[in-house]
């Protein structure tokens, strides 16, 4: 309990600048890897990870044996909370690779803390001072090592300030949908959107040039950005500047990683010269989602009702469904008349709706006693038989409940 109260509060509190160094790890969680600074504390009795962290980076934690709680000086557990995991993650110092075990706290201040047992393990020499790390035990040189046995250290400051952009870059990429700007020119000028609700942000230039009749010209803004991640920057014509001056704009995608200056290249459909002057506003800049999509090669493609029709043609594909509810099914085939639908899905909108078509008197189903007699292969049409083992027999006259939000219900109007 001592030794532990002693750790945490040493290294989250301390003042001895000789006695600790920050240095540049690589952690591998279970999904993805982190690059963040830990602190090397030879005052800290234990190792430690931040428990925030660990869930953050998908680190494999697992349950202490023994639960232990760690206390202030005036005997109140700390809000630290009781160590109640071990985590075992794979953590790389430069070429030094191990499996690392940490205890699992709240940390305040560094997501990790390597103390007394990670420095006995692997005995690196330090230079405190100098903040060099050499690797040489033999354990290091054997097990741990595949290049370099030297490590430097990070400057605190800086070490401290990368961390928390490692922190503010996960936060941002969840729930943060705001476009980060950088003003190159201390004269340039944030975009501004004109209403709360449009689409876009004018951009303003920040030079003063003449779009010749029929030319185009790049003008700048004196500003990058980094859109929200999973989007892309499109700069885009201001309507009232096509439609009053035919003012166009080319080359508007910005891919999401790129961080330089954005430049608008206006092009003047007019006869006559436009003038812009520095502060006008020259285009809009909208953010859209982008899928992170791969091509691949395949021998045929997936067939569609739309099929090779071009430009104009229906909108609806063929169904990709992989259960329909037995009661929606049923309902469907029972009616007695020829008019029946087909189960339609609309990628466009994401939903799955009946349209009425005529199909064939012999799979529509004629009269109630014949009904029981027939099988259901004969009952469904071939297109739907892939379908088939969502149905049993029994439903025929028993049918299972509608499961909201697992089963499709597909509603059918009467008259329709
Ligand atoms: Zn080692």
């Amino acid at each position: 309990m001592r030794n532990l109260y002693a750790a945490l509060n040493n290294t989250e509190t301390r003042d001895n600048e000789n006695d600790h160094i920050m240095v540049q790890i690589r952690l591998h969680g279970t999904k993805r890897q982190v690059t963040i600074n830990a602190i090397i504390d030879s005052g800290a009795t234990e190792d430690f990870i931040d428990k925030g962290f660990c869930s953050k980076y998908n680190m494999r934690t697992t349950q202490a044996k023994t639960i232990r709680e760690v206390y202030l000086a005036d005997g109140r557990p700390s809000a630290m909370g009781p160590i109640t995991h071990t985590a075992k993650v794979p953590m790389d110092i430069g070429s030094h690779r191990e499996l690392a075990t940490f205890q699992v706290a709240k940390l305040p201040n560094h997501p990790v803390i390597l103390g007394m047992p990670w420095l006995k393990q692997h005995s690196p020499r330090i230079d405190w001072g100098q903040g060099k790390i050499t690797f040489e035990s033999q354990r290091c040189t054997t097990w741990c090592l595949k290049e370099s046995p030297t490590v430097y250290a990070i400057p605190e400051d800086e070490a401290r300030e990368e961390n928390l952009k490692v922190e503010f870059g996960v936060a941002q990429s969840k729930k943060d949908q705001r476009i980060q700007v950088k003003k190159l020119d201390t004269q340039a000028k944030i975009p501004t959107r004109g209403s709360a609700r449009a689409a876009g942000h004018d951009l303003y230039a920040n030079e003063s040039k003449t779009i010749p009749a029929r030319g185009q010209e790049v003008v700048a803004t004196e500003i990058s950005i980094t859109p929200p991640r999973g989007t892309y920057g499109r700069i885009a014509p201001r309507s009232g500047m096509a439609v009053k001056h035919q003012i166009a704009v080319n080359a508007g995608v910005m891919d999401s990683d790129y961080t330089g200056e954005i430049k608008v290249v206006l092009a003047n459909m007019g006869e006559q010269a436009y003038q812009v002057k520095r502060g006008d506003r020259i285009a809009q800049l909208i953010t859209e989602k982008i899928v992170d999509s791969n091509c691949y090669e395949v021998q045929t493609l997936e067939e569609t009702t739309r099929g090779r029709q071009g430009f104009g043609s229906t909108g609806t594909s063929k169904a990709q469904i992989c259960e329909i509810s037995a009661k929606a099914f049923g309902k469907f085939y029972r009616r007695s008349d020829t008019t029946t639908g087909i189960l339609k899905y609309n990628k466009k909108e994401g939903r799955i709706s009946l349209e009425s078509v005529n199909i064939s008197t012999e799979l529509a189903i004629k009269s109630g006693k014949y009904e029981k007699q027939r099988k259901l292969e004969e009952m469904v049409p071939r297109e739907y038989h892939e379908y088939l083992n969502v149905f049993e027999e029994e439903e025929k006259t028993e049918l299972s409940p509608h499961r909201p939000g697992v089963d499709l219900e597909i509603k059918q109007e009467e008259g329709q």
